[in-house]
């Protein structure tokens, strides 16, 4: 047996356990052995059973003076009580509805159990404890699995229960040894006083002392770390070998643009303009993150990049993640661009749209056809689009910077798609509103380059942030009834619900925003107009909402946490969060992004039944902080990045997201990783590493 033996070879699995470790994704002894547990119990202590108190949890160690089955007849529950003895006391021991214990606990056995005590009519005893035979009294408890020792937990799983993973992961464990190498090079364990592969692996599932169980699971997550990082900064590398075209900086132009704006830019867009204009210079292809929020002002920025790239008559890609956004970009780039005699597309599942100067001011709609021709002839300058600008049909003549918004990660795959041209890829811009905190930005964006816009625009009024407790809600409804009254808008997001399988938590969204909205507009608001948003429409369904929300055909809308990022509801000036204390404090800074786009002041409640301290300091930091990135670290202290919208969007392993928090453990990473490829860039001396990067690279790029 060995790392990649596939789970149908490992005895002891029968067929129905081996599907339900497929739906956890575990196929080889690899994967099983990289299951690892998110806590231990602590049972390295055998309490005398004559000092057992109530309500402890403990282990104790006994011979089973007497077992046998009852059957309550009240409840029809079947009850295995024994009574355990050691020499200084002897106590009750009872389980619930599993009888076959019988078969395996006699009269005579020594056992160990652990768990919680409770107290009955008879004094203390364990209600259904954990429980493993021992052939002997004495003698070290090294062997146990279950009891006497720090016992692994793994996440819940239906079906697959923790004491099952720990038999089936020694009884590999004891079979593979011989053949286990480490995949980390013995210099990089040295240096960072990491421990070996194999101790590493016994230690995080069957630990011998607290210490080695956090060395074993800090040993796992540099290694992951590492593998993203050498990943991440050996992709950074290749690019900076691939060739560009070099666009010039052509500052008359650029600065008669900035003229024309309505506006003055604020120093972060320039700043950031500038980095943007100088990499588009270089003749090796830009790779950069224009991270800002909401309303920080982006698009002015890609406008610039877009402008520059056009004059010199290279195409311009500009990809929005849904068509209302393509079609407000579309809008604000013809509007800004007017003035330097360029061709702009639209290209979207419906009707194709054109603009070009001579039009004077209008768009024209165009076929689809025309569109794509006038691409390939290279005559559009500007195309923008949603994910329909990847399909073979949409040909450019020469691509020269692809600008992606709100893509998140693995543009990269996306520009490689857009280009067929030969012998120069396209410069990359890409845009987030998603604050991410620095170490993991260093870890899933360490191969680009991050520019930070970390400014609003003068003269936005702040978003007045307000905790409304539950005896406040009335009169909370009355303010937004008032906000309607005025002609503005509402928004209502209802709580997050967080259940173990993905499809049930949607539903279960769903549900709660239909009996909001009911509640709604039934009950509360039965004059207003209101409508509702979830997950489990299709986009077309979403976008339309959307889209009559923009144009005011309705008042108020309720919505799951789907609701758009980046769409403008410039007359939304309310919005109230239900639950607020179940969302992340980067996830709440982005929701109350959805107002304050006008000059009419505006409001974001936080709904909360939760009188915690914790949640109490969370939700003053969103009333105290207007910056994303402040609130998105802060969580990551706060909170840990359990629930941090990281692992959603880009699958990240537990221990992975875990190590987070831990800035100094991220950076050891990447200068481990940089030593190595300065070294060996294929990885030729490391075999095992080059396997593990090109299984992340293949799950990542596959998202
Ligand atoms: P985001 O970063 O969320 O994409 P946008 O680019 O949509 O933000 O900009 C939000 C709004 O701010 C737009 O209406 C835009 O015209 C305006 N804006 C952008 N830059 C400035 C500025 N420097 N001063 C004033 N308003 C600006
Ligand atoms: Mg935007």
């Amino acid at each position: 047996m060995n790392l990649s033996t596939p789970i149908e070879n490992i005895p002891k699995i029968s067929s129905s356990y081996r599907e339900k470790l497929k739906k956890l994704g575990i196929k080889t002894v690899h994967d099983l052995l990289y299951h690892f547990p998110h806590r231990y119990e602590d049972f390295s202590k055998i309490v005398p059973i004559g000092e057992v108190k109530i309500n402890q949890k403990c282990c104790v160690k006994g011979e089973i003076l007497r077992i046998k089955n009852t059957t309550t007849w009240k409840k029809k529950m079947v009850l295995t009580e024994a009574i355990l003895q050691d020499n200084t006391g002897a106590i009750k021991v009872v389980w619930f509805n599993q009888p076959y214990l019988l078969k395996t606990l006699k009269k005579g056995d020594i056992v160990c159990v652990a768990g919680k005590t409770a107290v009955g009519e008879e004094g203390v005893y364990f209600s259904n404890p954990i429980y493993e035979k021992l052939s002997s009294f004495s003698g070290s408890s090294s062997h146990q699995l279950h009891t006497g020792r720090l016992v692994s937990v793994y996440p819940e799983t239906e079906g697959l229960s923790s004491r099952w993973l720990r038999r089936i992961i020694k009884f590999v464990l004891s079979k593979i040894t011989q053949t286990l190498t480490d995949p980390l090079p013995q210099n990089i364990i040295k240096k960072y006083h990491l421990l070996p592969f194999q101790k590493a692996l016994f230690q995080i599932h069957f630990p011998d002392s607290q210490y080695l169980a956090k060395k074993a699971q800090e040993r796992f997550s540099f290694e992951e770390l590492f593998v993203t990082q050498l990943w991440v900064l050996r992709e950074k590398i290749k690019l900076a070998r691939e060739k560009a075209v070099s666009l010039p900086l052509k500052l008359q132009v650029i600065q008669k643009f900035v003229k024309s704006l309505p506006f003055k830019l604020t120093d972060a867009q320039k700043k950031c303009a500038w980095r943007i204009l100088k990499d588009l210079q270089k003749p090796h292809p830009m790779n950069r993150l224009l991270q800002g929020d909401v309303g920080s002002g982006k698009t002015v920025v890609a406008a610039i990049a877009a402008l520059n790239t056009a004059i010199q008559k290279y195409q311009v890609a500009f990809m929005a993640p849904t068509e209302i956004l393509a079609k407000q970009h579309f809008k604000t780039f013809w509007e800004l661009l007017k003035d330097f005699n360029l061709k702009i597309g639209l290209l979207t599942s419906k009707t194709d749209k054109f603009f070009s100067p001579k039009l004077k001011n209008e768009t024209i709609e165009i076929s689809r056809q025309k569109l794509l021709e006038e691409t390939k002839k290279g005559e559009i300058d500007i195309l923008i689009g949603t994910h329909s600008l990847i399909q073979d049909k949409v040909k450019f003549k020469k691509l020269g910077l692809v600008i992606l918004d709100e893509q998140h990660r693995f543009g990269v795959e996306q520009r490689a798609k857009l280009s067929q041209q030969k012998g120069f890829i396209p410069h990359l811009l890409s845009m987030t509103a998603t604050p991410i905190p620095r170490t993991l930005a260093l870890t899933l964006y360490g191969d680009l380059d991050i520019s930070l816009l970390d400014e609003l625009p003068k003269g936005r009024k702040k978003v007045i942030t307000k905790i409304i407790p539950p005896h406040q809600r009335e009169k909370a409804y009355e303010f937004a009834r008032k906000e309607v009254e005025k002609g503005h808008q509402v928004f209502v997001i209802c709580p997050r619900i967080e259940k173990p399988e993905k499809e049930k938590e949607s539903v279960l969204e769903m549900k709660a925003v239909k009996e909001e909205y009911e509640r709604l507009s039934k009950e509360v608001f039965p004059d207003l107009r209101v409508r509702m948003l979830h997950g489990k429409m299709s986009s077309k369904e979403k976008e339309k909402i959307m889209e009559d929300f923009k144009n005011k055909k309705f008042d108020i809308l309720v919505s799951t946490s789907v609701v758009e990022v980046g769409v403008d509801i410039p007359d939304a000036t309310l919005i109230i969060i239900e639950g607020a204390e179940r969302f992340g404090l980067a996830q709440l800074h982005q929701f109350r992004g959805r107002v304050g786009r006008s000059h009419h002041q505006s409001f974001c409640f936080l709904f909360t039944n939760s009188s915690s301290k914790k949640t109490k300091e969370r939700l003053k930091a969103l009333i105290e902080s207007e910056n994303g990135f402040e609130l998105a670290e802060k969580d990551l202290k706060i909170r840990g990045p359990g629930d941090f919208s990281g692992k959603r969007q880009w699958g990240v392993p537990d221990i992975v997201m875990k190590s987070l928090s831990n800035l100094a453990l991220v950076e050891k990473a990447r200068e481990a990783a940089k030593e190595i490829l300065l070294e060996d860039l294929e990885l030729k001396k490391y075999p095992l590493l080059k396997q593990k990067i090109e299984k992340l690279g293949e799950r990542l790029h596959l998202e």
